[in-house]
């Protein structure tokens, strides 16, 4: 079966009770036992191990991924912070390539060296991984494109770095969703989400999403999940549910204005560089074409006159929201260094390429024409 037809069906089938065509939300606590041992053949105890409208966006999920099965969290970082939980010990190591998520690095940074792990922040290149590499390197964590400066990374060489090493390669695919691009193919080991984003698509909730391949890995995860209480709820787990259902269909569209928005700010006189993987400028387009079926809606760019430009440009827009947050049907803009990457130190961010006057779009479902003309009219104001 083809994507499409995967994204609606997936996972859900009609409610036994009721038929209802979609999976309802189970919101409940607890599930009544027939005896001290007997679960009533659904295995279902208690919401915080698992529910069942939660599981249905799993199976989904796992489906669309092509894994071997999932576990989905109350946040992407929920969903980042079981796999480490869950996966290493004291006295691992693990490579953590520099450009990830804001949330991800000041976790990694602030957390890992309580539960005696030792981390290092690699440039998210092939070389630079390998030789940070150590015998206990037991986790490579990417993120590609990576956020907020759409580095892309070359994931079946990593795959192939992190396997030879006898360790996992962990890979946070947010940024182009199972639809643009399958990190399974490329050898990864564990696909993380951030469901609060293109998955969801509608700024309504807050999820993650934890994907493995067939290696064991979804117990420990989903006991770090079940004791550390990182757990989904069934109504976002619903809304997530018919969210996923028109993934490609915004992604496409999406991903189409993010194209014309980017080529268009190429041209603009104001502008001093844009950078869009799908632009055959970005210095990684043909890495980009191989290893994924689409470019994403995430623009980055800087105007003319850095910082004090940017500012301006960002109060001066109207449609665009000035707001945190990405890949929803609203367009989005964003300033990376005083809002989503606040946390990660400026001597560091700058080595990673996040510029002080770095603007990030995040490129909604509105018609293109009326995005480019609110930001003209912007870039005029400054
Ligand atoms: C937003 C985001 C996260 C964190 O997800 P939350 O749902 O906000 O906790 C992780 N990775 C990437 C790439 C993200 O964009």
């Amino acid at each position: 079966m083809g994507f499409r037809t995967k994204q609606v069906h997936a996972g859900v089938t009609p409610d036994p009770t009721t038929g209802a065509i979609l999976t309802p939300i189970y919101q409940s606590t607890t599930f009544v036992q027939g005896s001290v041992d007997d679960y009533m053949g659904r295995g279902y105890s208690y919401s915080r191990a698992g529910n069942p409208t939660v599981r249905a966006l799993e199976e989904k999920l796992t489906i669309l991924e092509g894994g071997h099965d999932a576990t989905a969290y109350a946040s992407g970082m929920a969903a980042t912070v079981a796999v480490l939980l869950g996966l290493l010990e004291a006295g691992d190591h693990v490579v953590i390539a520099d450009v990830v998520y804001g949330g991800t690095y000041r976790f990694a940074d602030q957390f890992l060296s309580k539960f005696g792990v030792d981390e290092t922040f690699a440039d998210a290149d092939v070389n630079a991984i390998k030789a940070a590499m150590r015998a206990e390197t037991r986790l490579v964590f990417t993120e590609s494109p990576a956020n907020p400066t759409l580095k892309v990374t070359d994931l079946a060489a990593v795959s192939e770095i992190t396997r030879e090493a006898g360790a996992l390669h962990v890979t946070d695919n947010t940024f182009l969703t199972p639809y643009q691009q399958r990190p399974f193919e490329l050898g990864a080991n564990i696909v993380i989400h951030s469901t609060t984003k293109f998955l969801e698509g509608h700024n309504a909730t807050l999820g993650g999403a934890v994907v493995v391949d067939g290696q064991g890995l979804q117990e420990k995860i989903a006991f770090a999940r079940l004791a550390a209480g990182l757990v989904m709820s069934p109504m976002v787990a619903f809304l997530t549910l018919q969210g996923v259902k028109t993934l490609s269909e915004r992604m496409d569209r999406q991903s189409a204005n993010a194209l014309a928005l980017a080529e268009w700010l190429q041209d603009h006189a104001k502008i001093d560089y844009v950078i869009y993987p799908g632009l055959a400028e970005h210095p990684q387009h043909e890495l980009s074409s191989k290893q994924a079926t689409g470019f994403g809606a995430m623009v980055c760019f800087e105007v003319e006159g850095g910082v004090e430009a940017g500012k301006k440009l960002m109060d001066a827009v109207e449609l665009w929201s000035l707001a945190e947050n990405l890949g929803s049907v609203e367009s989005l803009i964003t300033h990376p260094v005083t809002m989503t990457h606040a946390a990660v130190p400026r001597e560091e961010r700058i080595a990673a390429g996040i510029s002080d006057g770095l603007v990030r779009l995040s490129v909604g479902l509105e018609d293109v024409e009326d995005l480019i003309a609110d930001l003209d009219a912007a870039l005029d104001r400054v």
